[in-house]
């Protein structure tokens, strides 16, 4: 399998290239040249695989000619073999039509567990091929960071280097992060806010001596293999409730638009979605543009779902490129337009496509700390802020006669706190995180500077050299 830049000025690669390269050179996103397509026939002879063997197989074709079949399968059993529950990513029943899927059952309690644990296995393997060692930098409001250094921590061939803002992060997901003990994991907490983390990744990435001297690679959601291993999940549910032989219908609660994207992909592959809701909290520039092609830029304000606090929805790039019917200079004159506007201009055509397959629905967070109370009242389901919100989308767009799957991005005992505001008490942490609170933490504090930043990333990895 090729890829191409969704801007269409970067070199093609192939699926070990654009693992490692992350972000096009041209700014743009890769994709795959062509989808690969499944029969109904097909289909039906996933049905009832177990889950590392579905998602194998499902991986396979964007993987083709960089990856064999075996290797890339025995990567997968490992992958989700530390996961909590043995369906990996089990189906809960809400109500007559609707059911939630638990992604939460990883080492880290959210959904970047499921593509993560399969990309630092990826890493190293490619790596190995190419005899090289790279360093992985990455900011993180919360989720991000965690899976990355779980996924990571103790390979071979990965330095990690994570910034976070310094007293910003939910302390459930600073700890997460900061009591890895592992030689390869570093900690920096960034005396600045998540958005100044971002941009010293981004001037740390511009700057090329530096960036060739640390092999700098990138891990974060416009990275294209962790949107195909998201797509397995959404096959997984589909084919339990019945497709191809019937139609399906998800939810998902959205920031980045990496993970809904994986759910317009396996559509793409051929499988009966007809509806794909996207919930937002009151940072809803993904709403917006779906109730009034109004895709504008405003300030971000914290929520009860941190790892939806976000502006700009980088995956979206993806789909804009396919609603343009792949014209990558359309989608690099828009994208670009965006940068210096601060606003989309997004074809009517193309508005009334998406709207054609995706519903919006923003909840605040007095609506998204009522409906955790619903669910638990009326359902008895615990659902964190982020998976309440996907539920709401997916009974505001239900369709009858067609299951919705909303999507149970992380585990309630991640939100202490809103959870007591809104059911009056907390879940515990699994058993595998009991302790997190007793156990040391290693960070480091840097000043919001870039040379103070490229110092401490040259240390981390100079110490691991030697
Ligand atoms: C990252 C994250 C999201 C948003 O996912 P995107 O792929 O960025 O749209 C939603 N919920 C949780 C819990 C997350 O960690």
């Amino acid at each position: 399998m090729r890829y191409v830049s969704t801007r269409g000025q970067a070199p093609i690669r192939d699926f070990s290239g654009v693992l490692l390269a992350g972000l096009a050179e041209d700014g743009g996103l890769y994709m795959p040249e062509q989808w690969p397509e499944l029969s109904a026939a097909d289909w039906r002879t996933l049905r009832g695989l177990p889950y590392p063997e579905l998602a194998a197989r499902v991986i396979a074709p964007f993987a083709e000619g960089a990856i064999d079949f075996e290797t890339l399968r025995s990567m997968c059993h490992e992958a989700y073999a530390g996961f909590g529950h043995p369906a990996i990513v089990p189906l809960v029943q809400l109500d007559h039509e609707l059911f939630a899927q638990e992604l939460f059952h990883g080492p880290t309690l959210a959904f970047k567990d499921l593509a993560m644990q399969l990309l630092g296995r990826l890493f190293d393997h490619v790596l190995r091929q190419q005899d090289r060692r790279v360093t992985i930098v990455g900011a993180t409001s919360g989720d991000t960071g965690s899976a990355a250094i779980e996924a990571c921590r103790d390979r071979e061939r990965l330095d990690v280097v994570i910034l976070h803002p310094l007293g910003r992060t939910s302390e459930v997901q600073r700890r997460q992060m900061t009591t890895v003990r592992a030689a390869n994991i570093s900690n920096l907490a960034v005396e600045g806010t998540f958005d100044d983390c971002q941009d010293l990744v981004k001037a740390m990435f511009a700057d090329a001596p530096f960036r060739e001297d640390m092999q700098l690679s990138a891990v974060n959601s416009i990275n294209w293999a962790r949107v195909a291993a998201q797509i397995p999940y959404y096959v997984a549910a589909a084919l339990a409730l019945g497709a191809p032989d019937r139609e399906i219908a998800f939810a998902v609660p959205t920031g980045n638009f990496g993970n809904v994207l994986a759910a317009w992909g396996a559509r793409r592959m051929g499988l009966p979605i007809t509806r794909l809701n996207v919930g937002s909290n009151h940072n809803d520039i993904l709403a917006r543009f779906l109730g009034a092609n109004d895709m504008s830029v405003r300030g971000v304000t914290p929520s009860l779902s941190p790892s939806m606090d976000i502006q700009v929805s980088s995956n979206f790039e993806r789909l804009l490129f396919e609603l343009l019917g792949r014209d990558a200079n359309a989608c690099a004159a828009i994208m670009t337009g965006f940068r210096r506007e601060g606003r989309m201009a997004v074809p009517d055509a193309v508005w009334r496509d998406a709207t054609s397959l995706f519903h919006g629905l923003t909840l605040d967070d007095a609506h998204t700390t009522d409906e955790i109370r619903r669910l638990y009242g009326e359902a008895g389901y615990l659902a964190d802020p982020h998976t309440a919100i996907g539920i709401a989308a997916a009974r505001a767009g239900r369709i009858p006669g067609t299951p919705t799957v909303a999507m149970a991005t992380a585990h309630p005992a991640k939100f202490p706190d809103a959870m007591r505001t809104a059911v009056g008490f907390a879940p515990d942490l699994p058993k595998h995180l009991a302790d997190l609170y007793q156990r040391d933490e290693r960070f480091r504090v840097v000043p919001n500077r870039l040379d103070a930043v490229e110092d401490a990333v040259r240390a981390a990895v100079l110490k691991n050299a030697a």
